[in-house]
């Protein structure tokens, strides 16, 4: 990933006072001391200069508008959580942090390029360590976890889910986990027929995944159908089972290296690019060299990519035909933020001629999906839902196209129809079109 230039920003104002958990540290108004070991990393809590830029940003503020739940706040109990002033499990300072659904837009925009990812990640795994999930929750948590790293596992359960959705017993299933669409259980077409004057290029992996192996596979055979259509030779194997990203968002952190060694380990021998379509488990993949520290995962992260970062805008005019639609275009907040595609998939898209695209006029806010967030913190993503579906209604549009599984689940609660990126490219470019 390469470091982002810092944003040209007027002078910060002086920083307001901060309400919620968030005395300043260290001063005879902490409520209590407690001495705990520091967890954090000294120089990225020191980065944040309080100025707020990021406030508008991030979604959860825009929610409430309460400094606890906005970046510059979250710091805040952070820092009195590593001064001794609250511990990291004081319920505010722990509803503060739980409540980021970790969409990392306020790095994106902070002058002082604040790594927040960093520093929440920390946050989230020390309070899942020292406060682990009980009873109910816990239970969901530990089969949950288990079953995403086991594709056996995640097969039964989405074949489960197949039949409750045919008898239409699903309804009984809460909201935040009923998937708005039916589950098709599909095979993958191996083999790729090139077509006839298109130079080789080489294998390419298409990374399956968990769930995406499982629930969106149309898409893995819509990468492998854009990838053969320009000379790339598609493979689905190698296929580890999972790569860790919603383990590492939910602060399992020991799990989530453990499935990052096993995924680098299943790829040693080959060569050429790993495409992902998921722009979560992308954005966790091409931070292997980070959470993993090895020269290996480094090596692994730099073959991680998004189909447009492989695929061109002239490659696709050159050979797509038209597709008369006005669709909406939202970015996923792992793409945009963690990956910084820019607005290389939206180029893709519009070489595809007759396709119409609208960004929301709230395109930089999450649509509070966030991995397991929306089940998390109901409260919070259905707000966030509500704000996302009111910004797409006022696009005009009838369909959304979203890269994210996640994000695809939650915004098709609201009743969109969701078009994945690849999807609308295998289309256009499907054998037969202009070339
Ligand atoms: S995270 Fe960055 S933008 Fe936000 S308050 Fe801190 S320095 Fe300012
Ligand atoms: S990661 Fe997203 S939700 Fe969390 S503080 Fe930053 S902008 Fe807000």
């Amino acid at each position: 990933m390469t470091t982002p230039e810092p944003i040209d920003r007027p002078t910060p104002p002086e920083p307001p006072a901060v309400p919620g958990p968030s005395a300043p540290p260290g001063t005879a108004t902490s409520p209590h001391t407690v001495t705990e070991p520091s967890i954090f990393d000294a120089d990225l809590l020191a980065q944040c200069v309080q100025c707020g830029f990021c406030l508008s940003s991030c979604p959860t503020y825009e929610v409430t508008h309460l400094e606890e739940h906005g970046p510059r706040g979250r710091i805040l109990a952070m820092r009195l959580a590593d001064a001794g002033d609250l511990p990291l499990t004081d319920p505010d300072v722990k509803e503060s942090l739980e409540t980021c659904v970790q969409c990392r837009a306020c790095e994106l925009v902070c002058p002082s390029l604040v790594e927040f990812g960093a520093l929440i990640e920390t946050a989230r795994t020390e309070i899942a360590r020292r406060e682990p999930p009980r009873g109910l929750r816990g239970l969901a948590h530990r089969v949950g976890f288990f079953a995403l790293a086991r594709r056996s596992w995640l097969r039964a359960g989405v074949a489960g889910l197949a039949i409750m959705q045919l008898l239409r017993l699903d309804r009984v299933l809460p909201d935040t986990v009923r998937p708005a669409r039916r589950v098709r259980l599909r095979e993958l077409r191996r083999g790729y027929q090139r077509p006839r004057g298109i130079r080789t290029r080489g294998p390419a992996y298409v990374f399956r995944g968990c769930v995406m192996d499982q629930m969106f596979r149309a898409t893995h055979q819509a990468v492998a159908d854009v990838l053969g259509s320009i000379g790339y030779d598609p493979r689905f194997e190698p296929a580890p089972p999972c790569c860790g990203a919603l383990h590492t968002h939910a602060g399992r952190e020991d799990q989530a290296r453990g499935l990052a060694q096993q995924t680098i380990r299943a790829y040693a021998g080959t060569e050429g690019p790993i495409v992902v379509d998921s722009a979560g488990c992308g954005a966790a993949m091409k931070e292997f060299g980070h959470l993993l520290g090895t020269p290996e995962a480094e090596a692994f992260s730099a073959r991680v990519v998004d189909l447009s970062e492989v695929v061109t805008p002239a490659e696709v005019a050159a050979r797509a035909r038209p597709i008369p639609l006005e669709l909406a275009y939202q970015a996923p907040c792992h793409g945009r933020n963690v990956q910084r595609l820019g607005d290389l998939p939206l180029a893709l898209l519009r070489a595809i001629p007759e396709l119409t695209l609208i960004e929301p006029d709230d395109e930089h806010l999450c649509c509070g999906s966030g991995g397991i967030y929306s089940i998390e913190q109901p409260d919070f993503g259905n707000a966030l839902l509500e704000k996302k579906d009111a910004s797409l209604q006022r696009t005009g549009a009838r369909g959304v196209v979203s890269g994210n599984p996640g994000c695809a689940m939650q915004i098709a609660r609201a009743g969109w129809e969701i078009h994945h990126p690849a999807e609308l490219l295998a289309r256009a470019m499907r054998p037969g079109g202009p070339v």
